[in-house]
């Protein structure tokens, strides 16, 4: 393992980038992630150790034209208590409802679970399914640099996106709900508390006359990397929420995804359980 040679705190933006950018550099944040992993040797330390924690630029949420910014150091406890989220991204506050215990929500930040690229992590699926994109921002000549990238196109593989290594996750960000916009969650584990995801679901669109429009599904825990569910979104794009339509996208998520077979459930217990809580989950669309 490599030794820490240099601990670095920056106070706001641009010194983090202009540290990032000399290259070698470990992000901590609340470290809930990075902490177990480095004490159980699954991933090294580089020669900095960089804590973004008083970064007080990448802290809340606010309001931005017509997207809702939620900066990458909020935490789970704060998504759980934030007036804008609840108003605008419900579904994202459900998510982190049902994450880890009070202390790790305190000290998880949001930045952290969307890094740390798990594909069990809670608040990807529903983040995917509300067009969540992330704000990445570098200082490559001297000067700041920012792009945007959708959430669903960031994950590469477990532990592994699109970040560039002089990059930090600054925000991200979510469009406005449309009016008629619905969106759901759910997430199965082993425990009713305390638990990695065994699947989840995210569920969104416009609802208008009982069908649904631009319509959004997304798994988490059935491939290397939270995806979101093609096959299952045509099946039910703009048509009436009925039986039919409802066991066809039922199906079609079933066929759709790949899990593997491991200590929480067999690929084939996955795969029932994407089926039954993708019709359950549109029933109670259809019904609301
Ligand atoms: C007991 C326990 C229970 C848990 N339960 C759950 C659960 O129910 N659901 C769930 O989804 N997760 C769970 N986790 C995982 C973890 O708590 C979350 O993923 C958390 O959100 C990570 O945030 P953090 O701030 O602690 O990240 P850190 O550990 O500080 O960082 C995680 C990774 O992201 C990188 N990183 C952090 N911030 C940035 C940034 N702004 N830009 C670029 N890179 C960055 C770090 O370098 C590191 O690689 C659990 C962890 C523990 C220990």
């Amino acid at each position: 393992m490599t030794a820490i040679e240099r601990y670095a705190a920056p106070q706001n933006l641009d010194e983090a980038l202009g540290i990032l950018q000399q290259g070698e550099v470990t992000i901590l944040a609340g470290g809930t992630d990075l902490m177990p992993q480095t004490k159980a040797g699954r991933i090294a330390f580089k020669p900095t150790l960089m804590n973004i924690g008083r970064i007080a630029g990448l802290k809340g949420v606010t309001l931005d034209g017509e997207h809702l910014r939620i900066g990458a150091l909020t935490t789970i406890s704060e998504l759980l208590r934030d007036p804008l989220i609840a108003q605008h991204a419900p579904v994202l506050a459900e998510a982190c409802d049902h994450f880890a215990s009070d202390q790790i929500r305190n000290a998880g930040t949001l930045g952290g679970n969307i890094n740390n690229a798990s594909p069990a992590g809670d608040t990807l699926v529903p983040l995917i399914v509300l067009d969540a994109e992330v704000e990445l921002a570098s200082k490559p000549n001297g000067s700041v640099a920012t792009r945007r990238v959708p959430l669903a196109e960031f994950f590469t593989g477990p532990g592994r996106t699109k970040r560039a290594a002089n990059e930090l996750l600054t925000a991200v960000r979510i469009p406005l709900p449309k009016p008629g916009h619905v969106a759901r969650f759910y997430k199965f584990g082993t425990r009713p508390a305390l638990d990695i995801s065994t699947i989840s679901i995210g569920i969104a669109g416009i609802k208008r006359d009982g069908a649904l429009t631009e319509a959004r599904i997304a798994y988490g825990a059935v491939a290397a990397t939270p995806v979101r569910g093609r096959s299952a979104e045509a099946a039910i794009e703009g048509r009436r929420l009925d039986d039919d339509t409802i066991e066809t996208a039922a199906n079609a998520a079933r066929d759709e995804v790949s899990p593997i077979d491991d200590v929480r459930a067999s690929a084939w217990y996955r795969k029932e359980l994407i089926h039954n809580m993708t019709r359950r989950m549109l029933d109670h669309v259809a019904h609301a």
